[in-house]
């Protein structure tokens, strides 16, 4: 409804740096909102991590979504065990599209050369693993009660390793969801094991020290923690876990934005409460860093939005029109948003039965739906 609106102008396929200067973008409009988001991985830091076989979750998720950039990642699922590093929600999504049945993935617009190499897989065991405890994992409640609720796959958690109650000194609002996480992880001991054929394992109190192998990776090498002050700390035992794939889903990092200044410890742009530069504005993870679902990225816009209102009256740069200009002089092959709803439509009409799309998975595929 926004986008059809006459005040929204639409630029697909055009790229800040490369078709056009942020520095440009300043002479054609009064305000600037960067909104880019965080989407490479963080690195583990360990040796062993550039071994095939070790995918970051964001090119892993990027790749089964049918995002462009990864259709050619190809990971090698010819594994029966698998290791994700985290417990944030982006390592419950991995855990669970790698045991869904074919019917579950079905239902979703998952890529279909994800689902068939998933589905041809013998993966079997997904460990996903805490540094730190069940009361400080990352993931929320609706998340974590899916893992309970899938067709062919039984959670596992080692009863021993969940307390009686959630301790701590939390705030009123993590402590309910905590509890919550609790409630559902002690639901899961009582599951059966019925006739399932695969397990995800929840497992607590270590940290990755190396992945091991030749060229590709074979297992990997873990040490014991425990929490000090909320603090992960190594106990000094360690133990190794045999698998051919390894996924760190330990959170994303942004890239510099070409012509804006970058904090690189930090993976953001430098600002002030959202103020980039002269007429430049940050909102979302390459403002705050990538924590947060999407309701935590709300107030951005609104802090954004009464930002502009304060800084610019009477604006009176060109706008659009200067900007469309400037692609068609340099013959930049932008898509409309008209355009991208043909794109949408054709993805629908392509879906498999039960299927809400069928995306491409390449840009020149996209582009070619439109001839
Ligand atoms: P996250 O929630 O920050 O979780 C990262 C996990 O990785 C944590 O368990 C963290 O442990 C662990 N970790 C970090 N560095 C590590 C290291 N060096 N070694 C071992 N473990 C390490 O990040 P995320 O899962 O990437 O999610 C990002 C945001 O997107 C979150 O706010 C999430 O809720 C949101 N999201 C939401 C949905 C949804 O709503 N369905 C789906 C996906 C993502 P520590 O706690 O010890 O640091």
């Amino acid at each position: 409804k926004t986008a059809l609106s006459d005040g929204v102008g639409y630029f697909g396929n055009v790229e800040v740096g490369r078709d056009v200067t942020i520095a440009e973008l300043q002479d054609i409009y009064d305000a600037i909102v960067l909104a880019v988001g965080a989407p490479r991985d963080r690195k583990l830091g360990i040796p062993g991590e550039n071994k095939t076989g070790v995918f970051g979750s964001a090119d892993f998720v990027g790749w089964y979504n049918g995002h462009p950039d990864f259709t050619d990642l190809k990971p090698k699922l010819n594994t029966e065990t698998v290791v994700v590093i985290g417990q944030g929600n982006v390592a419950v999504d991995v855990a669970r599209v790698l045991v869904k049945t074919p019917e579950e993935m079905t239902e979703t617009d998952i890529a279909d050369h994800a689902a068939d190499a998933i589905d041809a897989s013998p993966i079997t065991d997904i460990h996903m693993i805490g540094r730190r405890g069940p009361i400080e994992a990352k993931f929320t409640n609706v998340e974590l009660r899916e893992m309970g609720k899938l067709a062919d796959c039984q959670p596992v958690i080692n009863a021993a390793q969940l307390p009686d109650e959630v301790t701590g000194d939390w705030s009123d609002r993590d402590k309910r969801l905590k509890d919550r996480n609790l409630a559902t992880m002690k639901e899961f001991l009582d599951i059966s094991p019925e006739d399932k054929s695969k397990r995800v394992h929840f497992s607590f109190y270590a940290k990755p020290v190396e992945i091991l192998g030749g060229d590709a990776v074979e297992g990997i090498r873990m040490e014991n923690t425990k929490v000090e002050a909320g603090r992960s700390v190594g106990t000094g035992e360690f133990f190794e876990i045999e698998c051919g794939l390894v996924i760190p889903a330990i959170g994303y990092f942004s890239d510099p934005f070409p012509g804006v200044p970058f904090d690189a410890d930090n993976g953001i742009v430098i600002h002030d409460e959202g103020r980039v530069g002269d007429g430049i504005y940050a909102v979302g993870w390459i403002k705050r860093g990538p924590t947060g679902v999407i309701g935590t990225n709300k107030p951005d816009g609104d802090i954004a939005a009464t930002q502009i209102f304060e800084d610019i009256t009477g604006g009176a740069k060109p706008g659009r029109e200067a900007l469309e200009a400037l692609l068609e002089e340099r013959s930049v092959p932008r898509l409309s948003f008209q355009d991208w709803l043909r794109i949408d439509e054709a993805e629908m009409a392509a879906a498999k039965p039960g299927a809400p799309r069928r995306k491409f998975v390449t840009i020149d595929t996209m582009i070619g739906a439109l001839n």
